[in-house]
């Protein structure tokens, strides 16, 4: 038998360099075996005796891409047979190059769950790491303990870099630790739950959020576990809210029926039916009130932008609002403060307003897409402009503020806008200023995003493009 030893539990450049030595050498899986350096997992491999390999050498071969990447999320699963399983597959693969399309097949099978089971671990670990607020020497850090499924640490590290750049903070698990200074980020050893702090203010509003988005009417207790799973809850605030408001589901879900909104379009009409509501998610919410639309939006998961981005941010501005102005998408400064247009192209956006003689607090101000889509840049967060997916996925909630606002004019500010408001991209130059006929009886327009007049080179443009702009606006007052 020839058994390979690896570094740490996670070792895939150990096991990938010990599977080449292994498959060169003709060492047949049933004769090899791994195990993880100080593990304690040696047990009966610890008495088998390392045997000299006598078989003549393999030819080196390539092995897919896609195999590789494979066992790389394969090597986090909690699994102790887990490199042996995936160097079985690479073995085979010499006479079976086929073999990893043969989903079939139970090796190949067994992997691609394993995987799986490594994915959805990392996922929950985005939406279940809690941090707790301390004050070290250094200030404010931010301190999160919890226990993935699977080895996902390293692996998910880097979304929290990117939700959280600018602050500092540590997540502690029994695997190992990640520590973010606001420019690097460090690995360290395992930790335990007593090394974390417990409950702060912070903990308070998570239980507030949760208690505001639970939605009693969608109440599916197996399918809330499976979303949810409880050996979570005891590391989340907001678990302790649950057996209470289980309790008073049935009496909310009434409630809430009673206060079902008129619908404006065949798609909210399905929606707003009492059996829909019920075997809805939470991306399905049929809101009553701007509020609830808000609450709703922060919990939304219809598209992949939530996960790096700060909050939602949902419209602003009069229930009754004559006009609603369509941005792209909340940037940067929108992002951190959760209101719409406080960034640059917002100021760029009410002076224009205010030129043309209509008073911001009069508008509903709202984006096509709720969430930021950006790349990160160094410390840096850079606009990306969202895809017709994500437009067309966030029409939901934006179909559901102008039920609720019900404008009677839209003005939709750059293409993507336009996207969200008629249902196709628009050819702004062309249709610029022109009246629409929108399904919902209001009239729509298309103009420019004011980010445009910002990105604008020389100055002369600026104040020609800038003009152009004031005078869509003011046709749109005439039509108010
Ligand atoms: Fe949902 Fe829109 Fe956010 Fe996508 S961008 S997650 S659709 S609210």
């Amino acid at each position: 038998m020839r058994v390979e030893t690896l570094a740490h539990e996670i070792d895939i450049d150990g096991w990938r360099a010990a599977a080449r030595r292994l498959r060169v050498a003709a060492v047949a899986p049933e004769h090899a075996r791994f195990r993880v350096a100080g593990s304690g997992q040696g047990g009966l491999l610890d008495q088998i005796e390392e045997t000299p390999v006598e078989a003549a050498a393999a030819p080196a071969f390539a092995v897919p891409k896609a195999f590789l990447d494979l066992a790389g999320e394969v090597i986090l699963h909690r699994s102790a047979d887990r490199f042996d399983l995936m160097y079985r597959l690479l073995w085979r693969l010499k006479d079976e190059p086929n073999l990893m399309r043969i989903t079939t097949d139970r090796d190949v099978a067994d992997a691609l769950e394993r995987a799986k089971n490594v994915s959805r671990a990392s996922h929950k670990m985005k939406a279940f790491v809690r941090f707790r607020r301390i004050e070290d020497q250094a200030g404010e850090a931010w301190v999160a303990w919890f226990e993935p499924a699977h080895r996902v640490l390293e692996k998910t590290a880097g979304f929290f870099v990117r939700r959280f750049t600018t602050m500092r903070w540590s997540i502690l698990t029994p695997d190992g630790s990640a520590m973010w200074d606001g420019e690097s980020l460090a690995f360290g050893p395992p930790a335990t739950r007593d090394m974390a702090p417990d409950g702060d203010a912070v903990e308070d509003y998570w239980k507030t959020y949760y208690a505001s988005t639970f939605n009693p009417a969608r109440l599916k207790t197996k399918t809330m576990q499976g979303e949810m799973p409880k050996r979570y809850w005891k590391n989340l605030p907001e678990a302790s809210l649950i057996p209470e408001l289980t309790a008073l589901s049935a009496v909310r879900t009434t409630t809430m029926v009673e206060a079902a909104p008129t619908p404006v379009n065949a798609r909210l009409a399905r929606a707003v039916a009492p059996d829909a509501r019920v075997s809805g998610s939470v991306d399905d919410v049929v809101a009553a009130t701007l509020p609830e639309l808000d609450r709703a939006i922060q919990g939304c998961r219809r598209c992949p932008l939530w996960r790096d981005a700060t909050q939602g941010v949902c419209g602003e501005g009069p229930r009754q609002a004559k006009l609603m102005v369509v941005g792209e998408q909340p940037g940067d400064q929108e992002d951190l403060a959760g209101k719409p247009f406080v960034g640059p192209a917002g100021q760029v956006f009410n002076a224009a307003l205010e030129d043309a003689g209509i008073d911001r607090a009069d508008v509903y101000v709202t984006n096509a897409v709720k969430h930021f889509k950006h790349e990160p840049r160094g410390k840096r967060r850079l606009h990306k402009t969202p895809n017709a997916g994500e437009v067309t996925a966030c029409r939901w909630w934006l179909d559901q503020e102008r039920r609720l606002v019900k404008p009677k004019v839209i003005l939709a500010l750059g293409g993507t806008a336009g996207l969200g408001v008629l249902g196709r991209k628009p050819a702004v130059t062309r249709e610029r200023g022109q009246p629409i006929a929108l399904e919902d009886g209001a009239t729509g327009l298309i103009t420019v995003h004011p980010s445009y007049l910002l990105r604008l080179p020389d100055e002369a443009g600026r104040v020609r493009e800038r003009a152009a702009f004031v005078e869509d606006l003011k046709a749109v007052r005439r039509l108010l």
